[in-house]
């Protein structure tokens, strides 16, 4: 046994270069605090499913309709997956096989749009995905995009906005949600514009289906008509994809994910994801979002009090933009000497900014992770405290040093692995 509490012996064996990284990457996750808003540590018994031998089995089809012989366990699997994502979401359909956020959403737009269509969503830098029809991206390339954004005053959606660009363009898909949006999503008022226009309205709830699953974000699944989500930002599973819809358009999707645009679903994640959902279901698991939330409600209003800009003032989410432009550093720069410190999070574009995104004038921050570790909202002066005193005096060595302990005493404090064992 190592400090994973894994058997890693044959990896060790084998591939000790493979090995070398993979316990690098536990000792990174474990000695620094991360901060990145879409990332989490999944339980051992999330990894367990996804290393196990389901990883050898072909699949292609649904629970008992498939090409392949020898899927009677694979059928168990991924109707529990389904069963427990639908008790979880309350959704008439669900489709477990997308291998990740962005295939999840290729397969509704492949749904129900034409190439050509017409598509409204989020401005990939007012918090949008690449995904919502950014230019480098499939939903770019093949659909007439428009976007809206942020009020430039006070950071939220303006929903009346959203409304008068819908009556413009009359798009036949409209996405709501974000990557970097840290306000309650009306998704009610979505619904009525896209009702309005005639468009789908599809939900993206990638970054905050585990606040949804846990009811400390309104869910969109009564609203939209389609809702997709990554399994392994906030809901803390694997590393995946899932599409839920109304029963009228299932048999659509399913098609297009498989054959459409997949071939054999990857049955070890579908496992994983069927225990992440499980886990998703108990009551320590809404007690974990809630913290999640009171931690980074805490952590900007500290960050406030320490002069720095929140977009929009706040949160009620799990993470936060904070606009770094009256600390005279950039997004980059504020990334690369965090890091030193051992906090790990991104820059990020803030809305309006006028650096490119490879700089930025902002960073985004999340409490997903950490809260996981055990940090609670009395730790979050002093992880705001760290920031502040690491982006103030960043030139200086020994003040990085400073805080380099400081964040290591948080760490030993909160071992990763130590708390987190989900009782089901
Ligand atoms: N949708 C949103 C809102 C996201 O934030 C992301 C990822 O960050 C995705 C989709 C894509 O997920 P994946 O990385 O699994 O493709």
């Amino acid at each position: 046994m190592n400090r994973f509490d894994c058997d890693y012996e044959a990896i060790k064996r084998i591939d000790p270069e493979v090995y070398d990284a993979i316990f690098g990457e536990f000792a990174r996750e474990n000695d620094k605090l991360l901060m990145i808003a879409s990332e989490n540590y999944a339980s051992y018994a999330v990894m367990e499913a996804q290393g196990s031998v389901l990883t050898n089995k072909y699949a292609e089809g649904y629970p008992y309709k498939r090409y392949y012989g020898g899927c009677q366990y694979m059928d168990i699997v991924e109707s529990l997956a389904i069963e427990r994502a639908k008790e979880l979401f309350g959704a008439e359909h669900v489709n477990v096989q997308a291998h990740s956020g962005s295939s999840a959403n290729m397969g509704v737009f492949f749904t129900v749009l034409k190439p050509g269509d017409t598509i409204l969503g989020m401005d990939l830098r007012h918090g949008g995905h690449l995904t919502h029809g950014a230019s480098v991206s499939f939903s770019g390339m093949l659909y007439k995009t428009n976007f809206y954004g942020v009020d430039k005053e006070t950071g939220y959606i303006d929903y009346e906005e959203v409304r008068r660009l819908a009556q413009e363009c009359k798009p036949r898909m409209i996405v709501a949600g974000a990557s970097a949006y840290s306000r309650i999503i009306n998704f009610e008022e979505f619904s009525s514009i896209a009702k309005e226009v005639g468009a789908f309205l599809m939900a993206d709830i990638a970054h905050i289906a585990g606040l949804i699953a846990a009811g400390v974000h309104p869910s969109p699944v009564k609203y939209a008509d389609f809702v997709t989500t990554s399994t392994h930002k906030t809901l803390r599973g694997p590393r995946g994809g899932m599409v839920m819809c109304k029963g009228e358009y299932a048999k659509a999707l399913d098609k297009i994910i498989f054959p459409g645009i997949q071939g054999g679903p990857l049955m070890h994640v579908i496992a994983a994801k069927a225990v992440a959902f499980k886990e998703a279901l108990t009551a320590e698991f809404n007690d974990y979002q809630r913290n999640v939330v009171k931690n980074a409600s805490r952590l900007a209003s500290e960050l406030m009090k320490r002069g720095y800009k929140i977009i929009s003032d706040g949160t009620d989410t799990h993470l936060m933009l904070v606009d770094l432009r009256n600390k005279n550093i950039t997004g980059a720069l504020a990334e690369q000497v965090l890091d030193l410190a051992g906090i790990t999070l991104n820059k990020n574009s803030i809305p309006y900014d006028d650096k490119p995104a490879t700089v930025t004038s902002g960073i985004r921050l999340g409490t997903p992770a950490m809260t996981t570790r055990g940090l609670m909202d009395s730790d979050m002066e002093e992880v705001a405290d760290i920031i502040d005193s690491t982006l103030k005096n960043h030139t200086d060595a020994g003040n990085m040093e400073t805080q380099r302990r400081r964040v290591e005493v948080l760490c030993n404090k909160y071992p990763i692995y130590s708390t987190h064992v989900v009782k089901v």
